[in-house]
């Protein structure tokens, strides 16, 4: 990864980033608006685009609430760690549940992609390591960006159907998500 050192957790170039938010605890409508406001509150990272609201049925197997999950396209000078930084430090601040693994939570962050950026690290893997088996960050993600491609793993739309095969996502056209401000 970047040896922040050398840039001050800035990049040369621009990255196009995609970020997959989730809730299923409290008002989870809200949760993801307060992430979206507090991602975008901090300088570096500078919005393009949001995903209609998905309703989608708990993954993993634990008993709990459907989730509400949206995608959010950005760009940014952050480096990878940086904005992984930002992401687990509004989990946080909104008092995410971290008790059980894949149990319900107040906020989950996922950065998707970082541009074409490669890496095994577990504190940082990228692209995420189940973006490309999951309905709830597939289908949000090629509504609105139909000719995303998910490195390593081809075109998103090919990627959503397969997935929205065996996996029910409902969007929810009567929850709207501001853009950030
Ligand atoms: P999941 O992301 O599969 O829902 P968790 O949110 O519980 O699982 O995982 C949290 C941990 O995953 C974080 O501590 C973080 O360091 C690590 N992680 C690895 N790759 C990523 C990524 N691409 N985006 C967000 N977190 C990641
Ligand atoms: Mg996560």
């Amino acid at each position: 990864m970047t040896d922040r050192s050398l840039t001050g957790g800035h990049m040369l170039i621009e990255h196009r980033v995609v970020l997959s938010l989730g809730s299923n605890l409290g008002d989870r409508l809200e949760n993801l608006q307060d992430a979206i406001d507090a991602l975008f509150d901090a300088p570096g990272l500078t919005f393009l685009a949001i995903s209609p609201v998905y309703e989608t049925a708990p993954w993993g197997g634990v008993e709990q609430d459907d989730f509400l999950n949206v995608v959010v396209v950005a760009e940014t000078l952050l480096t990878p760690e940086t904005l992984l930084e930002r992401s687990l430090s509004i989990e946080e601040s909104m008092r995410r549940e971290r008790v059980v693994r894949w149990g319900p939570r107040t906020l989950d962050i996922d950065i998707v992609q970082f541009g074409g950026i490669v890496s095994d690290d577990p504190r940082l893997t990228l692209p995420h390591p189940r973006a490309h088996e999951r309905a709830f960050v597939l289908v949000p993600w090629a509504g609105v960006e139909p000719d995303a491609v998910l490195t390593g793993h081809g075109p998103v739309a090919d990627l959503a159907a397969a997935a929205a095969g065996d996996q029910e996502v409902t969007r929810r056209d009567d929850l709207t998500l501001q853009p950030p401000a």
